[in-house]
């Protein structure tokens, strides 16, 4: 792979037709350090944020051993990108053949569930292997999250005790787990979640070897700004201290979005401008799905050799297929003077971005390089006491 100094670096060498994924691989490398080092207890990546072998071999020269895998691609994926990897299959509905071709091909021996039917699909599967960590997922709420996680999986309050019990027979160790969902604004999402953790084991009354906290950690985009990451790991690790759970007992987190949003920006080109519509060459089905379906916003610059002088006005986009779906309503603030044949980088896309391109429409296709300088924003340059204040790179 190719690197540059920045977007202009690859706009001026490459003047490229196709959006151009940029990676910070240094970017991943110090979110995932900072999970290593302060998250207190074990960091594991949620790889469905973005699969990429590049990235996980980041993660992993960074001291990140565990992934949380959903499908049996991602399964043989991680397999074939990180031998030593260990693999976790939190995903609480599961094929019979995707838990025997873990089990016994790739040495997957963790697995979620949210049933008593998934239970017993994971024993039958597995042949009844004694030497499995079972963690049962609890439904909690999604209040806190811009992205809810909240309505297809998790056992309720009520029905995990039971749960709790019946794996508790054949697990070797057995797990809490959960997800407050995508981008949790506030620490709070994790105390509550945990406090049903607590309801839940004590109903129980089994030993819990295993608190899994899930995903959620959030990144920074316009208009989201969170409570420093430090927060969030401190109302966790209070929560955790608390629980009836074992001395020996583990904690473990799954982040996916806030270990590779600031992975990734793309690097599209203006191909036409109507007023306020920029109609680019990235969309819907390349990497702003979210942008589109969602509304989700992210950072923008306008990339050209002179920097423009006039004001920033709001505009929304436009991607490369014929059907109005493709359409990111932003709103994306970019100087009034933007023209047809000008680039735009889109800041904060390493997460559920390049993971969502499809080749529909023909479109899709783009190169990916390296790029040297500093996302457009990072929830850890300040790796101080809390309440720091997110660090913005750009003006
Ligand atoms: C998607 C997912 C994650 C990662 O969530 P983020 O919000 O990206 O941190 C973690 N765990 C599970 C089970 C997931 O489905």
């Amino acid at each position: 792979m190719h690197t540059y100094h920045n977007a202009l670096g690859v706009a001026a060498a490459l003047r490229p037709a196709q959006p151009v994924t940029l990676v910070r691989p240094h970017a991943a490398q110090r979110a995932a350090r900072f999970f290593v080092e302060k998250f207190p207890g074990l960091s594991m990546y949620a790889v469905k944020a973005n699969p990429s072998p590049e990235l996980l071999k980041t993660l992993w020269d960074a001291g990140i051993t565990h992934y949380d895998v959903a499908s049996i691609a991602e399964v043989r994926l991680v397999r074939e990108t990180l031998p030593q990897a260990t693999l976790c299959f939190m995903h609480p509905v599961k094929s019979p053949e995707a838990i025997a071709e873990a089990y016994r091909v790739h040495g997957v021996r963790t697995f979620s569930l949210d049933t008593a039917c998934e239970l017993e699909k994971i024993v039958a599967a597995t042949e009844g292997a004694t030497d499995l960590t079972l963690c049962v997922r609890l439904r909690v709420s999604s209040a806190h999250s811009k992205l809810s996680l909240a309505s297809k999986f998790g056992a309720s309050v009520d029905e995990a005790p039971a749960l709790l019990l019946a794996a508790r027979q054949v697990a070797d160790a057995l797990g809490v787990c959960f997800h407050v969902g995508s981008q949790a604004m506030s620490p709070q999402a994790y105390a509550e979640a945990m406090s049903m953790v607590r309801a839940a084991i004590v109903q129980a009354g089994v030993t819990v070897d295993v608190v899994d906290v899930g995903g959620g950690f959030p990144s920074v985009y316009p208009g989201m700004e969170p409570t420093a990451m430090a927060a969030y790991f401190e109302v966790i690790h209070r929560a955790y201290e608390s629980l009836p759970i074992s001395y020996s007992a583990e904690l473990w987190c799954e982040p996916g979005r806030a270990l590779c949003a600031e992975y990734a920006s793309v690097l599209a080109r203006v191909e036409k401008r109507k007023g306020d519509v920029l109609y680019i060459n990235d969309g819907a089905y390349g990497s702003l799905f979210d942008a589109a379906h969602i509304d989700w916003r992210y950072p923008v610059r306008l990339i050209r050799d002179d920097e423009s002088t006039t004001k920033p006005m709001d505009f929304s986009f436009y991607g490369p297929t014929c059907d109005d779906l493709d359409y990111m309503a932003g709103p994306f603030a970019l100087p009034a003077d933007i023209a047809e044949g000008d680039y735009v980088e889109i800041g904060m896309l390493g997460a559920y971005g390049s993971a969502m391109r499809t080749q529909f429409n023909g479109f899709g296709q783009g190169e990916t390089v390296i790029v040297t300088d500093e996302p457009m924003a990072t929830t850890f340059g300040v790796i101080a006491a809390q309440p720091a204040k997110v660090t913005r790179l750009t003006k």
